[in-house]
């Protein structure tokens, strides 16, 4: 297997222009649909919401990374409730919304490419078997499908609200999990209280 990914790198490398390959590698089918979604578009407030985490999906070539359901339904595949909340906000004021479509397992758009954890080997107490050992092509496969589409649609919303004089204030949409590896978080457990 190693050798075929060195091949591969190497018919990169040599290549002129853009590389067949890598344009070769098309992880999102049609089924799969778009990876970003941007809500109300030119909203009229000036806050511009993120939503990096707002789905659980995963690309149909990625299966399902060799997690069961309960892996794929937990906080490291998303944050619950983010989308939700976002779309209420983007609703009552008017606020543009950028979304990501896929869970973070396949590419956390949280992360630039060169972060390790971009695509998780281990998340909080869970190993990620299909993302272990990724090779380059496969790396920039997700990087191609998943997090430029995302990075550039933000980008033209910001460039755009620049271009019309616009103040952009970007506020990101997570939530909290209360429990963390194991342990109930402080924050969460005082709140409760
Ligand atoms: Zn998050």
């Amino acid at each position: 297997m190693m050798w075929i990914d060195r091949k591969l790198i190497l018919e990169n490398s040599f290549q002129n222009g853009e590389p067949e390959a890598k344009k070769a590698v098309h992880l999102l089918t049609d089924q799969d649909g778009q990876p970003v979604t941007v809500i109300n578009q030119g909203g009229s407030s000036a806050i511009l919401l993120v939503c990096e985490h707002a789905s659980r999906r995963l690309p149909e070539k990625l299966g399902a990374l060799g997690l069961d359901e309960e892996a794929l339904t937990a906080h490291i595949a998303w944050d619950p409730g983010a989308l939700a909340v976002s779309r209420l906000i983007s609703e009552s004021m008017d606020a543009a919304l950028v979304q990501q479509n896929f869970s973070r397992l396949a590419y956390d758009c949280n992360r630039p490419p060169e972060a390790p954890d971009a695509m998780p080997e281990v998340s909080e107490i869970y190993e990620i078997p299909g993302n272990r050992d990724l090779s380059e092509e496969a790396r920039q496969a997700r990087v191609e499908a998943i997090y430029r589409p995302f990075e550039g649609a933000l980008s033209r919303e910001i460039d755009a609200r620049a271009k019309a004089g616009r103040r952009t204030v970007i506020v990101t949409m997570h939530t909290f999990t209360p429990v963390y590896k194991g342990v109930a978080r402080d924050v969460e457990s005082r709140r409760a209280a």
